[in-house]
């Protein structure tokens, strides 16, 4: 997965098509996401209008974790409590998730090998809290190509249907893409990632617990043979 970012996209508007926001990026509007640091992409990520989530958000959901982290998880799109609080699976899901995390040894707000990195497809809170549509999905790409980049991390965890068919491009079900490791194109290489259920799911779907756990073992698995920064 490379970032592709050629063009400036067209002006955001709010839900009635007038007050047209002008599209910014605070700092350097011209750099390309591609190379923009940790903090410049943040504040590319706080500007963006490139689709038409930015009409309803209340604030952009960017990430959460230690920038050193060498786990990473993606899900796919912030809901209610993110778009209010600005981080990602902090709802019930998201404690849900934590729990899980917990359990492996690793937390969002540890350091060293138990770090974690959080993020999601899109950075802005679907209306109804709808799946993004693939057109958003692929707006935002470039700024979620670039947390991979810059975080490089040993191991992703791709939580739920949206965030595993956008990284590895398919329209293949979770069912079929768990239980082994695939892998991701990053500038200069590649990364593994591990397919699991979301959070929200399985807290409608607890009997499939065992079947995250087994997968939080996998990506542990994975994680121990993968060279550190590879
Ligand atoms: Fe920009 Fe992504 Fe938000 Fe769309 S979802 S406005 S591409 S940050």
């Amino acid at each position: 997965m490379g970032p592709i970012w050629t063009e400036r996209p067209p002006p955001c508007t709010d839900q009635a098509g007038e007050d047209e926001r002008p599209f910014e990026v605070a700092g350097q509007p011209e750099q390309p996401v591609q190379q923009m640091g940790w903090d410049e992409l943040e504040r590319a990520v706080a500007g963006c209008t490139a689709c038409g989530l930015c009409k309803g958000r209340t604030r952009t959901v960017f990430g959460v974790g230690n920038h050193a982290s060498e786990w990473m998880v993606i899900g796919e799109a912030p809901g209610a409590e993110e778009d209010l609080r600005g981080e990602p699976f902090v709802g019930q899901a998201g404690r849900l998730l934590d729990s899980i995390l917990a359990a492996a040894g690793l937390g969002r707000s540890a350091g060293g090998r138990s770090a974690v990195y959080i993020a999601n497809v899109v950075k802005c809170r679907p209306p109804g809290n709808r799946n993004p549509e693939p057109e958003e999905a692929a707006r935002c790409e470039p700024y979620l190509a670039r947390q991979i980049e810059l975080l490089r991390p040993r191991v992703i965890l791709l939580m739920g249907r949206v965030a595993a068919q956008a990284l590895l491009g398919t329209d293949a079900s979770i069912a079929s893409l768990r239980g082994h490791a695939h892998r991701i194109d990053v500038a200069g290489g590649s990364v593994p990632v591990v397919v699991t259920y979301h959070p929200a799911y399985l807290l409608r779907n607890l009997a499939d617990k065992a079947k995250v756990w087994a997968d939080m073992c996998l990506a542990r698995q994975v994680f121990d043979t993968t060279s550190p920064r590879h």
